[in-house]
């Protein structure tokens, strides 16, 4: 089988010319703080592009989610309702504020939060302040019907777009669904600073306020004066070129995502395999990670602890423990899906509602049919390599190879 000499990423940086330049910009300019012409015209283009009235450039995703989550007023003890299968950066922040964590199981149609069953969890908890909804891989989420039920229970929505920048739900962009709203630029998301994040809001004072808090909430005084706690979470002006320099090819690396998640489908047409899925009518994800789903009857037999996965090959059937061990073999780097956040052990002792109703985390036993979703497309799903420098000819090796697996 190939094996790649030259190593085939999940989702490595793609730059372009023009990052360097404002780099160096800022050098020439001593901006090499966190403040700086790079910061404010990075905000302006993603207020622009998002259709949102402020941008907070800030040092991650991870801080801006931790902001939103404060500025929602979630306190120590508050439930915060959170989709299940993500990151786990989407929840820690609620455990920075010593809140709460439930989290909501996935529907098939996105795999993001299934609103069916965040109805259901305001029945059973009403007094929830706050849901943290995530567009997985680039999907986005049903969006106005998880909005129409925060309203109709009083909840604040935040929306971790972290990884669907440039993705639009019937027209509007994704990030701007929330109160307030988190994206990313790490290393691997569509487009990158190195590192970076921003709060995008709507609302003046939440914007002045997370301004404030990320850094170190200092008072308007003479001297440092604090009167609540603080935070370093500022951009710094030399990240802020980086981003500056990719935010013109964002939709440029949109359609080539789009370019590799068609290319894939195609070639698995013959497979008992589906792709991370989509409403065509409404959504126009921007394809951060093309994504598979291995059908039910086609799964050959696989065990996963804690820190290791086992499998049993079988004619016509694979698993993805199976494949992905096949394409590291190749040099190809795959990714499990995200493993769902009520099977980590850190948070053992929160709940998981799901259609057959409620769980507590890994410690309740749970019989096959009694299953979760997000649990499901853990166990029959993974991560394709979606690097956009990847050639079209590399790509068909790489389904040749996920064919072989099915051999
Ligand atoms: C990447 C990511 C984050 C965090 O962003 P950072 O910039 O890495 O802190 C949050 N949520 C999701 C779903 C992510 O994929």
């Amino acid at each position: 089988m190939t094996r790649f000499e030259k190593k085939i990423w999940l989702s490595s940086p793609t730059m372009h010319g023009e990052e360097i330049k404002f780099v160096q910009q800022a050098y020439d300019t001593n901006w090499m703080s966190t403040v700086g012409e790079n910061i404010d015209e990075i905000e302006r283009l993603i207020c622009e592009m998002v259709g949102c009235k402020y941008a907070v450039a800030l040092s991650s995703g991870t801080s801006a989610l931790h902001l939103a989550v404060k500025l929602a007023g979630v306190k120590q003890g508050d439930n915060v309702f959170c989709s299940d299968l993500t990151f786990s950066a989407t929840v820690n922040p609620v455990i920075y504020e010593k809140a709460n964590p439930i989290f909501i199981d996935s529907e098939y149609d996105t795999w993001n939060m299934d609103p069916v069953v965040l109805e259901e969890a305001f029945k059973i908890y009403p007094d929830t302040k706050a849901v943290i909804v995530v567009n997985l891989y680039g999907t986005p989420a049903k969006l106005d019907e998880i909005s129409d039920i925060c309203k109709k229970y009083g909840a604040i929505l935040i929306e971790d777009a972290a990884e669907s920048l440039g993705a639009t739900y019937k027209g509007k962009q994704t990030g701007s669904f929330g109160t307030y709203n988190a994206i990313s630029f790490n290393g691997n998301k569509i487009i990158t600073g190195s590192s970076g994040g921003m709060l995008l809001t709507d609302d003046l004072e939440a914007a002045n306020k997370a301004r404030k808090w990320s850094t170190q909430s200092r008072e308007d005084a003479p001297w440092y004066q604090h009167e609540e706690i603080g935070y370093n979470y500022r951009m710094s002006n030399v990240i802020a070129g980086v981003i500056r320099g990719q935010i013109p090819y964002l939709e440029e690396h949109i359609a080539k995502k789009k370019a590799i998640y068609e290319r894939y489908k195609d070639g698995f047409k013959d497979l008992p395999i589906t792709m991370n899925p989509y409403d065509e009518y409404n959504m126009e994800p921007n394809f951060w990670l093309s994504c598979m789903l291995i059908d039910k009857e086609a799964m050959c037999k696989q065990i996963r602890t804690d820190n290791k996965a086992f499998y049993d090959s079988e004619p016509g059937k694979s698993c993805p423990t199976e494949i992905l061990e096949t394409l590291a073999n190749c040099n190809v780097e795959g990714r499990p899906i995200w493993k769902p956040m009520h099977m980590q052990p850190l948070f053992k002792n929160n709940l998981l509602i799901f259609r057959e109703g409620t769980m507590r985390s890994v410690t309740d036993d749970y019989s096959e049919s009694k299953i979760s979703v997000s649990a499901d497309i853990f166990n029959r799903g993974l991560c394709l390599p979606s690097d956009i420098k990847m050639t079209p000819d590399e790509q068909d090796k790489i389904i040749e190879i996920v064919k072989s697996c099915f051999k």
